[in-house]
């Protein structure tokens, strides 16, 4: 009895192997079709897209481009794939392109970057901004690149047209301008010869529209400068507090009424381009005054690390929501809020500030607390030794 019960436990464990083994293989090709499935479906997904949508592996090598890529670049995909589409990068946009890449690569950082790329039937080349992020598994190991190129040419064109019209309009302005102003002054002293103060009164008005006018067709001109890469830099050595000094006593006389006090000394020496730093003083003091409709004191505070001076502009005006605080550096960005009368402008003083300042190694940044007051503050290198 024990033997046969013994027999028959055998056998249907046989029967139980046979039975997995080809439960496994059904499984398995029922896995591996609905995987092709699922695969096919992504890619159609990707095909339908507008955007050019690629993968990498993990060294940045390219293993997959979508429908998209080879309609815009005419490439086949073995043209395509590993380092093949940087054939179709413009000449002066590879080393770029190259450069971020790698970084990316090696940091497992996004990548994002605009570059042209060369359209096959026209020959010719289209702006697209190209971006990866990678996917990790388990959120650590990074094991694919995700990529897609989305065409910005349009954007790009009208960015170019808008910045050729401002550094036209802001070129012929100038002209009319200048001349306005020298008509301004001889008339000016003709009233005085005659002492006709209502007259002079209207003159004097004029005068300071004019200069407030000058500052914005500046201001424009600068920004075509930088964006053209046209902003060139006249570096001397100067001292730094000699140099604030005067450039507060400039201000003083312009704003009578408000109170500037420079406190604290760096006895640095400097090597940055004198004109330009005037430039970024006369902004700082300028908004510190423009933003503060209830208040007439301005505290400069200037001082020294190991490496760097420091120059802090302190105002006890209407400051900026923390929201804002980032966002106005950047060109044409105004907080909007009910804003005293005199502070008209073009939200472009502190884009240009900080730029001229990054241009010579320094930095830019900003405290503040809504409805007390802000503090403005600068910093660049200073001369070793000085
Ligand atoms: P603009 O003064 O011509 O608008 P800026 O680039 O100099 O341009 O300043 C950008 C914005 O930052 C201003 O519109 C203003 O809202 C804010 N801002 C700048 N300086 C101050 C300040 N000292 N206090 C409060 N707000 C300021």
């Amino acid at each position: 009895m024990a033997e046969k019960s013994k027999h028959s436990s055998r056998q249907k464990s046989v029967i139980d192997v046979s039975d997995f083994e080809n439960f496994l293989e059904e499984y398995t090709s029922r896995l591996e079709a609905q995987v092709a499935r699922e695969s096919r479906f992504y890619r159609m997904m990707a095909d339908a897209m507008p955007q050019i949508v690629w993968t990498a592996d993990v060294n940045g090598k390219a293993d997959y481009f979508n429908k998209r890529w080879f309609e815009f670049t005419g490439l086949t995909e073995a043209e395509s794939l590993h380092s093949g589409w940087l054939s179709i990068v413009h000449a002066e946009d590879l080393k770029r392109v190259n450069n971020a890449w790698s970084t990316s690569i090696k940091n497992g950082s996004p990548y994002e970057i605009e570059a042209r790329l060369k359209e096959r039937q026209k020959g010719s080349y289209k702006w697209f901004l190209v971006r990866a992020l990678p996917g990790s598994e388990g959120g650590k190991k990074i094991i694919k690149w995700f990529g897609t190129c989305t065409d910005i040419d349009e954007h790009k064109k009208n960015q170019a047209n808008k910045d050729e019209f401002i550094a036209i309009t802001s070129h012929e302005l100038k002209t009319p301008l200048t001349s306005i102003k020298a008509f301004n002054q001889v008339v000016e002293m003709q009233l005085k010869k005659i002492h006709h103060s209502d007259a002079l009164d209207i003159t004097e008005k004029m005068s300071l529209q004019i200069d407030r006018l000058n500052d914005l067709i500046n201001d424009l001109l600068d920004i075509s400068l930088l964006d053209t890469g046209k902003l060139k830099l006249n570096k001397t050595r100067f001292d730094f507090d000699e140099f604030v000094f005067s450039a507060v006593e400039n201000m003083r006389l312009i704003n009578p009424n408000y109170h500037l006090k420079i406190q604290g000394r760096s006895g640095k020496k400097i090597f940055a381009d004198r004109s330009r730093l005037e430039q970024v003083i006369i902004n700082l003091v300028s908004n510190a005054i423009k933003y503060s409709p209830d208040s007439k004191k301005v505290l400069i505070n200037l001082d020294k690390d190991s490496s760097n001076v420091y120059a802090h502009i302190k105002d006890y005006g209407i400051g900026i929501a923390k929201a804002d605080q980032a966002k106005i550096f950047e060109r044409f960005y105004r907080v909007e809020r009910p804003l005293p009368e005199a502070a008209s402008g073009f939200g472009l003083g502190l884009y240009i500030a900080n730029e001229v300042l990054s241009k010579q190694k320094g930095r830019l940044w900003v405290e503040s607390n809504l409805g007390k007051g802000s503090t403005f503050s600068f910093t660049l290198p200073a001369i070793k030794g000085s």
